[in-house]
């Protein structure tokens, strides 16, 4: 049977434009109602959803819904619930030299025809998170799934065309040669989630437009550990927040740093705690994910002898298994702490005391999240004070991703741009300046 040649990059992003000239995303129905679409989506859709995500990452039916799903109808409801005050003009005061008749205000203007590149490690959530943002800010939209996760890829491919206004919302599937190929084409905003090289890529591609970009990359994110705190509850949260997705997850604590007698303190405590989570054998729970792929596995199992192992250390290459693992005595300088890890390996590195920590944290790039876990508000503050990263979680890991009302993104090697709430449409729109002065 001949199928249709798919649709090229220009005559999806002119097809796109022509729909958003009409205005035909402008009113605020349309949103809702595309946004109302993309709810029923996921919530009609859910167990295939989970299914796709299970196929690509091993994700638990619990976990996919929880952090993939429900996290983006979540993001729905909030932004329904306050779309039409988050897009009211704001008045601005005006000076009293253009007279007591004139007005000033902002409002947010739609950009256009917008594009997001997503990543493989929440194929979902990454994907449908920023299209949620776009869609309440009125664009069209254009989406690269990442063909790393092929399964969530294909499902999403066939389930948005079915529910979205296909004339102002596409899907483009591919690797390198497709998206180089979007890149190529002008869009009015391009949000990318994923490493940092490719950001560059598509910063670089962007730049030939002057088009706006966000771009959410990842980092090495420290877990502070202070003096004097309850390791038990410390452990508990790290490792639940470090073996989520097996560790692929942008957020995740790369690395902890504490004291000597902290660290040796907090070795048992981690030992407990990813029992408690995955039991004595976690190769054998359904809670605990897999490896992306062959070469992620490849790389992270070279990654296993920087340190020595407290607990985990076991791979199996043909599921691409790697337990969780704790290392210790990790050396700054070894291959563990010259790259983000992003999989289930924890290792813990110790300096004398805070100053030598923040120095630490600063002698590097600016993480995506930092995370601290000091009883001492003065602690706490200092190290808010004098650390760039893009999110701080005090006592938390992950969490402060999950507040709607918080921007989330990077700064510095992290990314550029923020999102979530109100954020999106900030970042999906332009704030446009109006002054009004009447003519009689
Ligand atoms: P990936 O390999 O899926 O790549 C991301 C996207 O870039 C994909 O859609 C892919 O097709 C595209 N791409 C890859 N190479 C390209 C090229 N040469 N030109 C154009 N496009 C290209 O995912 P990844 O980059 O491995 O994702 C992991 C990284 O993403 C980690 O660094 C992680 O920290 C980061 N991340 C950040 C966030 C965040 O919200 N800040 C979230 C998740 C992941």
């Amino acid at each position: 049977m001949n199928h249709p040649a798919p649709e090229q990059p220009a005559d999806i992003v002119a097809r796109l434009r022509a729909t958003f000239r009409t205005g035909r995303t402008q009113p605020v129905a349309w949103r809702t109602s595309q946004l109302l679409r993309l709810r029923d989506l996921l919530t009609e859709n859910a167990a295939e959803l989970a299914a796709a995500l299970h196929a690509d990452l091993g994700k638990s039916d619990a976990e996919a819904r929880r952090t993939e799903i429900d996290f983006v109808v979540r993001e729905i409801d909030h932004t329904l619930d306050h779309l039409a005050d988050w897009l009211r003009p704001q008045p601005a005061p005006v000076p009293a030299r253009l007279g007591t008749d004139a007005r000033a205000w902002t409002r947010f203007d739609p950009l256009g025809v917008v594009l997001v590149i997503a990543p493989w490690n929440y194929p979902v959530q990454l994907l449908l998170a920023p299209v949620v943002g776009a869609l309440a800010s009125g664009d069209a939209v254009v989406v690269k799934p990442s063909e790393l996760a092929p399964a969530t890829s294909a499902t999403l491919a066939r389930l948005l065309p079915a529910y979205l206004d296909t004339d102002a919302f596409a899907v483009v599937e591919g690797a390198v040669p497709e998206t180089t190929a979007l890149l190529a084409e002008r869009f009015d905003h391009i949000f990318y989630t994923g490493n940092g090289a490719v950001g560059r890529i598509v910063l670089r591609a962007a730049a030939e437009h002057l088009t706006p970009v966000a771009l959410e990359l990842g980092g090495k994110s420290p877990a502070f550990i202070d003096r004097d705190v309850d390791l038990d509850v410390v452990a508990e949260r790290l490792a639940r927040g470090k073996f989520l997705n097996a560790g692929q997850t942008c957020v995740a604590p790369d690395y902890v740093l504490t004291d000597p007698e902290t660290a040796a303190a907090l070795e048992p405590a981690l030992v407990q705690a990813v029992e408690e989570l995955f039991g004595a054998d976690p190769k054998a729970s359904g809670a605990f994910g897999r490896i992306v792929n062959e070469r992620h596995f490849d790389r992270l199992s070279g990654l296993l002898d920087s340190g020595r192992v407290v607990v985990g250390g076991d791979t199996d290459r043909a599921v691409k298994y790697i337990a969780p693992t704790v290392l210790a005595d990790v050396d700054p300088a070894s291959p563990v702490m010259a790259e983000e890890i992003f999989g289930p390996i924890l290792p813990i590195v110790t300096v004398p005391g805070l100053d030598a920590a923040i120095d630490f944290i600063n002698d590097r790039d600016k993480p995506l999240a930092l995370y601290v876990f000091a009883e001492s508000e003065a602690t706490r503050e200092r190290i808010g004070a004098e650390t760039s990263s893009g999110g701080l979680g005090h006592g938390l890991p992950l969490a402060h991703l999950t507040v709607s009302d918080l921007p989330f993104g990077g700064v510095g090697e992290s990314g550029m741009g923020s999102y979530h709430g109100r954020y999106s449409i900030e970042t999906f729109s332009h704030r446009k300046a109006v002054l009004h002065k009447p003519l009689s």
